[in-house]
């Protein structure tokens, strides 16, 4: 059987190889750069590897031990080579050096990754000059182009990338004046938030945000304000007079060719459906990395990959009845939204809490029955965690049942 992967990034060639080691006769990874490794290669701090190769690395250092990986076990890569179109019977249309090629393959796996969110998206009022950027080109530009973006510098959001970029500026000698979370707690990894800021001497403002970018050619400052409700606190202003304002405001997962399939967006992680082998609801046909939802490392993101990647050629042919399951109050996201009944292993359910708590008891329900429950020390938003699902109570599940995963502090209501 023939596996197509698109996207070359740690998903992507994660994917790639364990449909190889699963035995998928022809495994080919289509990606639209010049080379392989997605965002890692402009990545350039360490803090990856930890739980996946046991080492800590940095992003190229990552890429390039999956890249040997892909390599040696004889994946064929297409590098330069973008797919514009999917359909729904798993054929591809890509665009390459060479002209439009037709793929269709036995099984298709998008590792297409995510994009960060726009200005737009968060509508700060202001006229439009020079010097706003996304963390993550502010990054590209910064490591791979080696441009200096700005010499003062204000950040909004404290995503992990906004917080990583606050420390490397820093080391590249601008000044970082601040960086302002509209959420009273941090978007980011609370490592990051130590080792970013707090080592460097820079404020976060939680609860705050930017209402005003001023400047007509360049960036000359920015208005922050204290946020409640939804409405900054009058008396709460105050300018900070910076050169550039970097946006780290989210990532969204790369969907459009999905959308094109005919396959539905779920409005909590902006993207498919998937089940614990990381199908989507076309057979055959699966969704990983960020473009399945985002993660918070990497390590995770080719865990999951590589469970698509082995199922993409081990499921092959094989029709399963499903249960269901959705996030209730102060869960974020759960992933997988569908579960296959009668595999072999029990599945992981992975999930991002809503808000920061404390000892917690996360329970999987159907309906008021409590089917499954497990205690946490602590919950993250910025922290993916898991619940595995144990095998007597996965063969508790019968088809159809609608499931909700459903977190409460120990001590609270809730
Ligand atoms: C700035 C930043 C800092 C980070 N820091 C850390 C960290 O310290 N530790 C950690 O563990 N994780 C970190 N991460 C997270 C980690 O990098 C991501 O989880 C991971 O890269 C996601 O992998 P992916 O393969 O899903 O997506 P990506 O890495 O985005 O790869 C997607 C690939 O798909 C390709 N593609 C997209 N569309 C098409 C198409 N139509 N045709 C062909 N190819 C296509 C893209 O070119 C890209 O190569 C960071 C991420 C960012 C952005």
């Amino acid at each position: 059987m023939t596996v197509a992967v698109v996207g070359g990034g740690p998903a992507g060639m994660a994917a790639a190889i364990s449909a190889k080691k699963a035995g998928a006769l022809k495994v080919v990874l289509i990606e639209r750069a010049e080379r392989l490794g997605g965002v890692l290669p402009q990545c350039i701090h360490s803090g990856f590897g930890l739980s996946y190769f046991g080492q800590d690395l940095t992003g190229p250092e990552f890429a390039e031990l999956l890249g040997r990986e892909v390599e040696a076990i004889g994946v064929e890569v297409w590098l330069q080579s973008m797919v514009t179109e999917a359909y729904p019977d798993r054929s591809l249309l890509i665009s390459r050096a060479e002209g439009i090629s037709l793929l269709k393959p036995d099984a298709v796996i998008f590792a297409v990754g995510a994009r960060e969110r726009p200005r737009g998206a968060i509508a700060i009022p202001g006229s439009r000059p020079a010097g706003i950027y996304t963390a993550g080109t502010a990054q590209y530009m910064t490591n791979i182009q080696g441009y200096e973006v700005g010499k003062r510098i204000f950040i909004l959001g404290s995503g992990d990338i906004g917080l990583i970029m606050a420390r490397r500026f820093t080391l590249e000698g601008a000044k970082v004046e601040a960086v302002a979370e509209l959420m009273p707690f941090p978007g980011g990894l609370s490592r990051n938030v130590q080792q970013c800021l707090k080592d460097f001497g820079i404020p976060l403002l939680l609860s705050h945000s930017v209402i005003e970018v001023m400047g007509r050619e360049r960036v000359e400052a920015v208005k922050v304000a204290k946020i409640e409700n939804g409405m900054p606190v009058a008396g709460t202003e105050k300018v900070y007079e910076v050169d550039t304002l970097v946006l780290s405001v989210g990532l969204l997962p790369e969907v459009e060719l999905l959308r094109q399939m005919g396959l539905t967006i779920l409005p909590y992680t902006n993207s498919v459906t998937v089940n614990q082998f990381f199908e989507t609801e076309i057979p055959h046909v699966y969704v990983v990395g960020n473009g399945a939802g985002i993660w918070d490392l990497v390590d995770h993101v080719v865990v999951s990959a590589s469970t698509a990647g082995a199922a993409s050629v081990a499921n092959w042919g094989v029709e399963r009845s499903e249960a269901f399951v959705e996030p209730c109050r102060d869960v974020r996201l759960v992933i997988p939204q569908r579960i296959l009944l009668g595999a072999d292993e029990p599945p992981v359910l992975w999930f991002r809490a809503g808000k920061p708590l404390s000892v917690s008891k996360v329970t999987l329900l159907r309906g008021t029955e409590v089917l499954a429950s497990r205690g946490y020390l602590s919950l993250r938003p910025a922290e993916m965690a898991t619940f595995p699902l144990r095998k007597e109570h996965y063969e508790k599940l019968k088809p159809g049942d609608r499931l909700t995963l459903c977190v409460s502090e120990v001590g609270s209501d809730a």
